[in-house]
């Protein structure tokens, strides 16, 4: 029976590595898996999946893979969504029906929260609706389980903004909880602040 899943994981936890290697399973075993991502993603550039270890590949979007028909889709063993945390509520619903009425699993990956440690809107209906929710774990600086994502410049750590920075020089690190609330970004970053 074919599945929805959920794994997300803080940033830095190799979630893109990982759908692109699945997505490579399943074509070396001869099947096809659609590759998408929201538009709302455009780190680099349009149509493209990319990790940090290099891995990439071409992707369609999900506000274009919510036009597919039943046939198009059909086509497809599995469809595999990168940075799910960005899709909206309407796009999670479309994945519940690929799932339930053409039986075709979709896996997605993605952030749980946001740098102000709430929800996006896509890993919220993720949450509600997967029948299948997996952690990919990483670790704060203190080796500790790393589960939020703390969003930083040269100042040190930064709790106001929009959810989705667009440009500016901000940059992300998985904590720890405690980590977090302190705001402590671990001697290494602290260090290199000090000497910008
Ligand atoms: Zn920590």
């Amino acid at each position: 029976m074919a599945k929805l899943y959920f794994r997300y994981g803080a940033m830095g936890s190799s979630k893109t590595a990982n759908a692109l290697m699945v997505e490579y399973n399943y074509h070396e075993r001869g099947k096809k898996a659609l590759l998408a991502k929201p538009s709302t993603d455009n780190r680099d550039g349009e149509r493209i999946v990319k990790s940090r270890i290099g891995l990439e590949k071409e992707c369609v979007l999900t506000e274009e893979l919510v036009k597919y028909s039943d046939e198009e889709l059909k086509k497809y063993d599995c469809v595999i969504v990168d940075e799910a945390q960005f899709c909206s509520k309407e796009q999670v619903e479309f994945f519940t029906r690929i799932v339930d009425e053409l039986e075709i699993p979709v896996i997605c990956y993605g952030l749980r929260t946001d740098f102000k440690n709430e929800l996006f809107e896509g890993s919220m209906w993720l949450l509600a609706w997967a029948d299948e929710i997996e952690e990919i774990k990483t670790v704060c600086w203190c080796t500790k389980a790393a589960k939020c994502n703390a969003r930083f410049d040269k100042n040190g750590i930064i709790r106001e903004g929009a959810q989705v920075a667009i440009g500016g020089n901000s940059s992300y690190i998985a904590l720890c909880r405690k980590h977090m609330k302190e705001g402590n970004l671990g001697p290494t970053i602290t260090e290199m602040l000090k000497e910008l």
